[in-house]
């Protein structure tokens, strides 16, 4: 079985792409290749804030 690894780019937080679960808490989907099979594919989360523009932290 192929994973392959999505991961944020230049992260603060070194991913684990080795098959060890990572620290970063991955979503992991299925995708269905063209010659039928299905592979998976790990969504890494980036941990520096990008993605978490809707923060309720309330800085003030
Ligand atoms: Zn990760």
């Amino acid at each position: 079985m192929t994973t392959m690894h999505v991961e944020p780019v230049g992260d603060l937080i070194e991913h684990d792409t080795s098959g060890n679960p990572c620290v970063c808490g991955p979503t992991e989907r299925p995708v269905k290749r063209e010659d039928g099979s299905v592979g998976w594919v790990v969504v890494h989360n980036s941990l520096d804030g990008r993605e978490l523009h809707e923060t309720d932290r309330g800085d003030a």
